[in-house]
């Protein structure tokens, strides 16, 4: 039996545009969900803190940072089409990507098994210098160079599951040999990156590891991919810490996107990572929620991947 944390942190509110489907529904109806199950309730529940400058240029340049304070500091804006800040904004994305720092510190501090959090907005996009589709700091990046700077952690793996190319976080560890990067994405598709010839820069040839799949591709194929590639690179590159990019946007019912996932991927993949007990992370996993934009499929999803964890 795995022993499981959530961290969650209702602070996201005030990060909030009308109408656009990177809304606070998305935790919330996690957060419900998980308060209204039994054996959820009986997780440990932690909460995030915002993170400060010095934790965030770890990742981000000084002026990502100055323009995301400006622009909420003046009541709010866009940063592009389709990526918005409020006056509270900047706050709430520092509370995700603490968030992110909290679920490593939980795995590789507190010795849970898993941790995930629940947290918004998403980061995979967001690279060194800019805010984009709908991510303003980049969670997962930060959480990894977190436990680089801090916690003697060497080597990290990515898993990328999100619908989307996780473009931002694929080129800030493009030409860095202690970080693999791997992603199973919609393709040709948004960000527009993940092409199948993309593998690293010089000295990290092969540490990104690009899964491009067609629009319509099921579950099976999808799992095939993950089996192919994945796992080998994971098994190769031995990692001393595994950080998911969690997305729920390839399930089937996500309206955004064309892949056709169902809960029981999600769970397959939970179960796939936590059975890497012979590599140096010993079937530890910390998950990070990116995308995912139907309710149901979105708490379903979360479920499964929970209940997998737990009974690893
Ligand atoms: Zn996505």
């Amino acid at each position: 039996m795995g022993r499981v944390a959530i961290v969650e942190d209702g602070r996201h509110l005030g990060h909030f545009s009308e109408g656009h489907p990177e809304r606070p529904d998305r935790v919330e109806t996690i957060r419900a969900h998980l308060s209204s199950s039994p054996a959820m309730r009986a997780l440990a529940r932690l909460p995030a803190e915002a993170v400060d400058d010095d934790v965030l240029l770890r990742v981000h340049s000084q002026q990502h940072l100055d323009r995301v304070a400006a622009l909420c500091a003046a009541g709010g804006g866009s940063f592009d089409l389709d990526t918005y800040a409020t006056a509270f904004s900047d706050k709430a994305a520092r509370i995700s990507a603490g968030g992110a720092v909290r679920a490593v510190d939980a795995v590789v501090v507190e010795g849970f098994d898993a941790s995930f959090a629940v947290v918004r907005p998403p980061g995979h996009h967001a690279t060194t210098g800019s805010a984009m589709g709908f991510c303003v700091y980049n969670n997962v990046a930060v959480a990894v160079e977190h436990a680089r700077a801090t916690l003697g952690i060497a080597r990290c793996a990515i898993v990328d599951i999100d619908v989307h190319h996780g473009n931002g976080s694929e080129a800030t560890f493009w030409n860095d040999p202690a970080v693999l990067y791997t992603s199973l994405h919609e393709y040709p598709f948004y960000p527009g990156t993940g092409a199948l010839a993309d593998r690293g820069g010089p000295g990290a040839e092969g540490l990104t590891v690009n899964v491009p799949l067609a629009a319509g591709t099921s579950a099976a194929t999808w799992l095939q991919g993950f089996d192919d590639a994945v796992l080998p690179a994971l098994r190769a590159f031995e990692p001393e810490l595994i950080v998911v990019s969690c997305g729920f946007d390839a399930h089937r019912d996500d309206p955004l996107a064309d892949l056709r996932l169902d809960t029981a991927t999600y769970a397959a993949v939970a179960e796939r990572l936590a059975s890497l007990t012979a590599l140096p992370a010993a079937g530890r996993t910390v998950w990070v929620l990116e995308g995912g934009y139907d309710l149901d499929a979105l708490t379903a999803s979360t479920q499964a991947v929970l209940d997998a964890l737990i009974a690893a």
